[in-house]
């Protein structure tokens, strides 16, 4: 039988293990909390956004339906009928309740994803509606267009979510928003005649003045294109071109680009008519011009890589790995890899490590996957030097989406940063300098701004 003595012996130790564990976890929460604090410090430079002008949003009547974004993209996922939804949505004779009774049942398979809940908390924490039901919608809707008034996104960008400034892809008008919070990208994409009706010959013509009859004249037009982004303060060149195809950039002779360049000329209208595939000699011929156009005027070339925010695709054309040897073609060239090149994030972080011209960049990822996000960052910080990732880019094109997201962000990055602090990798000065790279300096570094 165990002596009286054995069990003192036990229940001391006990004891012990307890009080250790209690101050192991004091410690831990007070690591936590300190990082915690010194992120959510950090005034925000965003990467990426959609947002427009805040006049024309005045103008429009917003709801809950006009706020939905990726949360619909998860909806169609789910099987709602884009072009039905979309319709009922713009309908003037719809009501609210119609609006509700499309999506409810979507909405309710889709109350898991992150696309969903990022947007719930936003709405709880800028409207004061906790949760959005069929109670909730129609009040939801009333506050969202009360709110509608100018300097909602100074409110919700600057004030509640800590984002100084913002780099918006939302066309001509982006250089043209209140300079105090925004820069833009401009997309070139019409350059390579990708989108079935989009007017490439026709915009060009009309937007650069470039009269164009042969492949000189359009690379010509490239150029004027360019120096005018230039000079009108843009930032950065957008490429959306892996929703359209691979990423894949094969070296072809001028002649071949010209003769495809003549064949489309010739008849109005064939670009349309024409695959991917067809147009490739051309359309690959371009995409290179432009990134070397991008190294000439030290401008970042941003590139969407990995999934996608519309259904039907195939997304391994978007692997960033397909870039690779184009990449090593252009070693001048400053390339930003968006989204963590999802689901490619561990490719993306080699190709990174090896090719000095790679910056990865986190927009988009956090809504995504969190978990993905942290696991991202975590390895990222084994990986990469401190400047190749851009820690945050909402990609939203409503204010409160942005702001839910810049929420998550710090969040993750709180997290990730604190327990590498508790697993000994590195000091809480350093896990605070790396945030304040990533998602300040690094932005203000890659593109250029003239910000401190
Ligand atoms: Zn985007």
């Amino acid at each position: 039988m165990p002596s009286a003595r054995f069990f003192t012996v036990i229940a001391l130790t006990a004891l012990l293990i307890i009080a250790a564990s209690m101050a192991c976890t004091d410690r831990e929460d007070a690591v936590r909390a300190r990082i915690r604090q010194g992120v959510d410090k950090i005034m925000i430079v965003d990467t990426h956004e959609h947002l427009g002008p805040e006049n024309l949003r005045n103008e429009w009547v917003m709801s809950l339906f006009t706020h939905l974004h990726y949360a619909l993209s998860d909806m169609w996922a789910d099987g709602l009928n884009r072009r039905m939804a979309d319709s009922i949505f713009n309908a003037s004779g719809a009501s609210l309740a119609d609006k509700w009774n499309t999506i409810a049942p979507y909405w309710s398979n889709t109350r898991n994803t992150t696309y969903n809940k990022v947007l719930t908390e936003a709405f709880a924490d800028l409207y004061g509606i906790d949760d959005v039901t069929e109670d909730t919608y129609e009040e939801l809707s009333r506050r969202i267009q009360q709110a509608n008034k100018p300097g909602w996104y100074h409110t919700v960008l600057r004030e509640e979510a800590g984002i100084e400034l913002a780099i918006t892809d939302t066309g001509f008008e982006g250089v043209k928003m209140d300079r105090d919070q925004f820069r833009a990208v401009l997309r070139l994409d019409p350059f390579m005649l990708m989108w079935p009706g989009e007017e490439g010959f026709e915009w060009v013509e009309r937007q650069w003045g470039v009269e164009i009859n042969t492949l000189a004249d359009w690379e010509y037009a490239l150029e004027v294109a360019m120096d005018s982004m230039v000079a009108m303060g843009f930032v950065g060149v957008k490429s959306g071109m892996a929703y359209a195809r691979t990423l894949t950039i094969k070296e072809y002779p001028r002649e071949q680009a010209e003769e495809v360049f003549d064949r489309l000329r010739a008849a109005p209208g064939l670009s349309d008519r024409l695959s991917w595939r067809e147009k490739r000699p051309l359309q690959d011929w371009m995409f290179d011009k432009i990134a070397k156009g991008c190294a000439k005027r030290d401008m970042a070339f941003q590139i969407h890589t990995g999934f996608f925010y519309d259904t039907g695709r195939d997304v391994t054309q978007a692997n960033p790995t397909n870039l690779t040897p184009f990449i090593i073609r252009n070693p001048d060239t400053r390339f930003v890899l968006m989204h963590s090149g999802y689901p490619y994030g561990r490719d993306l972080l080699a190709m990174a490590k090896n090719l000095p011209n790679v910056v990865t960049d986190m927009c988009w990822i956090y809504i995504i996957s969190p978990s993905f996000a942290a696991e991202f960052l975590d390895e990222a910080i084994e990986t990469l030097p401190a400047d190749k990732l851009l820690g945050f880019g909402g990609d939203y094109a409503i204010p409160e989406g942005s702001y839910g997201h810049a929420k998550l962000c710090r969040r993750i990055v709180s997290k990730v940063l604190a327990d590498k602090v508790l697993d000994g990798y590195w000091s809480e000065a350093e896990a605070l300098a790396y945030a304040r790279k990533i998602l300040r300096e690094n932005p203000i570094k890659v593109f250029r701004l003239e910000l401190e």
